[in-house]
């Protein structure tokens, strides 16, 4: 016999990040029962991977409403000021209490398919009134179903890096270099625990987001320490004015000096800036002892090969995880992966300042699928310009939505804070442009508070005239350092015996 919806079928969110727990926090407020699964040792488990990257967004653009009101009567205040927060801190001052106030998170449970009980893809007479079935992994391997009444996708991508091969492809012999340890997701901690791995080394940086700008600027620190550290940094366009970008202007000041102090340091010649190379192929070398690999690739219709490399660091973006999600009926743009409405509004080619127009529950639905969402980084698919305080409204509306309170799903609310960084860019990344003047592509100066209605705005609804802009996110892309583990916050499966239900 099939499971129906009951009222106590819960809500599974999946993904203890800022954004799942944010849901998780909203689902509470309307009373709705919920289970939060955690791949990791505990929640927040990605942004611990990269705690010790300082973000470009002060505390207020970080906290979620709701989440404070959970928390305040536990005596939790939210940290004050503009300094942002490092990855760590989120995960300690913020996602770790949250998920204890919660109770709901289970971590070291990793769900690894989503579909509706016992219909498969293809069937779609009675598929709305069935349950969804979310298939988690235990740590300990064994495997449960779990029964819900919705779905919430909060798992992020920080798990999946873009390939370095210019067409989307692993270069040739990029996974015979990184097996051989010699390619590395993207921000490693140069300064901190990988420093031997880049001091008096040779490192080519690949990738023109914020990850590489901070990874190029660690190595040029470490430079000045260590003789013989070298940095290479290779993109695909054929300028990197883009990252250079607002500098005072942006209204996140980290972010802004990032870009300009990566510029000084390609203008003075501590990191060679190689443009317009498209990375086609890896070849690893060995002499004395010394593995080395060189990267291979095209500059216009020359052949180019950056020799000598002790490690490259992949800081080429991510992508989302749809083979979990391979048995639901989804309705995504084929370009960016993003759910098919929202990718106009964020598509990183057409939307070069960031532009983040108000977006809800209407846009990140899949008709074909009621009551599935993707929310969080992973809804905006392979494009690189998610926030957290976007992600929390995405949150808000949807659980609005699941709960059936489609006034407050449909007021869609953001907050933004303006950028500095506008540049245009066709089609081809090669070609970006700077603005002269932010406002011509940014709209109005100032945080702006925008609102909308999600359920009435159409695919391709722009920001308007006068309406604040998004911006672009301290994400450059890549992956990982190590996963840094501490204390557990949630309710391990394992050790309650290995049951997530
Ligand atoms: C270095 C860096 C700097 C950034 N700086 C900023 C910034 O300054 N401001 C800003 O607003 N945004 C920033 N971002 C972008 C974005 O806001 C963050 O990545 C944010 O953590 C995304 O939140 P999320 O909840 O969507 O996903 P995540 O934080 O990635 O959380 C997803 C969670 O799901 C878990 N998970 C994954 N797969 C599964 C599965 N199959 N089953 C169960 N659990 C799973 C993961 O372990 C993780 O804990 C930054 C990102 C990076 C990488």
């Amino acid at each position: 016999m099939e499971a129906q919806v009951q009222e106590t079928t819960p809500v599974v969110v999946i993904g203890a990040g800022p954004v799942g727990l944010a849901a998780a926090a909203h689902l509470r407020a309307y009373g709705l029962p919920h289970i939060v699964l955690e791949s990791g040792e505990q929640a927040g488990a990605a942004v611990r991977a990269w705690g010790h990257v300082r973000t470009f967004t002060p505390w207020r653009w970080i906290v979620d409403d709701e989440a404070e009101k959970l928390l305040s009567p536990t005596g939790w205040g939210r940290p004050d000021g503009d300094v942002p927060p490092t990855g760590a801190e989120i995960a300690d001052r913020y996602l770790a209490p949250l998920a204890a106030a919660l109770g709901t998170v289970r971590t070291r449970c990793r769900a690894v398919a989503v579909t509706r009980d016992g219909l498969d893809k293809t069937r779609t007479i009675g598929r709305e009134a069935r349950a969804f079935v979310v298939r988690v992994e235990h740590a300990d391997g064994s495997v449960e179903d779990l029964a819900a009444r919705a779905v919430i996708d909060a798992s992020g991508t920080w798990g999946r890096r873009n390939p370095l091969g210019a067409s989307g492809l692993p270069a040739v012999g990029e996974a015979e270099a990184a097996a051989a340890g010699t390619v590395v997701a993207a921000l490693p901690d140069v300064l901190g625990a990988d420093r031997a791995r880049f001091a008096g080394k040779r490192t080519l940086v690949v990738g023109m987001g914020h990850s590489a700008a901070g990874t190029l600027r660690d190595l040029a620190r470490l430079a000045r320490e260590v003789p013989g550290t070298q940095a290479i940094w290779a993109i695909r366009s054929h300028t990197a004015r883009r990252l250079y970008g607002g500098a005072g202007a942006d209204q996140l000041a980290d972010r802004g000096r990032l870009g300009s102090d990566l510029q000084h340091l390609v203008e003075a010649g501590e990191v060679e800036l190689v443009a317009g190379f498209r990375t086609t192929r890896l070849e690893l070398q060995e002499r004395d002892g010394e593995r080395t690999v060189t990267v291979t690739g095209t500059v216009g219709s020359a052949r180019e090969s950056i020799a000598g490399v002790h490690t490259v660091v992949a800081a080429t973006g991510f992508r989302p995880d749809l083979e979990m999600l391979s048995e639901l009926r989804l309705d995504l743009d084929p370009g960016l992966e993003s759910p098919r409405l929202l990718a106009p509004l964020i598509d990183p080619q057409f939307h070069s300042c960031g532009t983040v127009p108000p977006h809800g529950h209407a846009e990140l639905a899949h008709p074909g699928e009621p009551g599935f969402y993707v929310v969080g980084a992973k809804s905006y698919g392979r494009a690189p310009t998610f926030l957290i305080a976007t992600g929390n409204e995405q949150a808000r509306s949807v659980v609005a939505a699941i709960a059936g309170d489609a006034a407050a799903a449909d007021e869609v609310q953001l907050v933004l804070p303006e950028t500095g960084v506008c540049s245009t860019s066709g089609a081809d990344a090669g070609s970006s442009t700077v603005a002269a003047d932010p406002a011509a592509c940014c709209g109005a100066s100032g945080p702006a508070t925008v609102q909308g209605a999600g359920s009435t705005k159409g695919p391709a609804a722009g920001p308007g005239p006068g309406l604040a802009q998004g911006f672009a996110t301290g994400q450059g892309g890549g992956l990982l350092a190590g996963l840094t583990v501490l204390g557990d916050t949630g309710t391990s499966c394992a050790s309650d015996g290995g049951g997530c239900g």
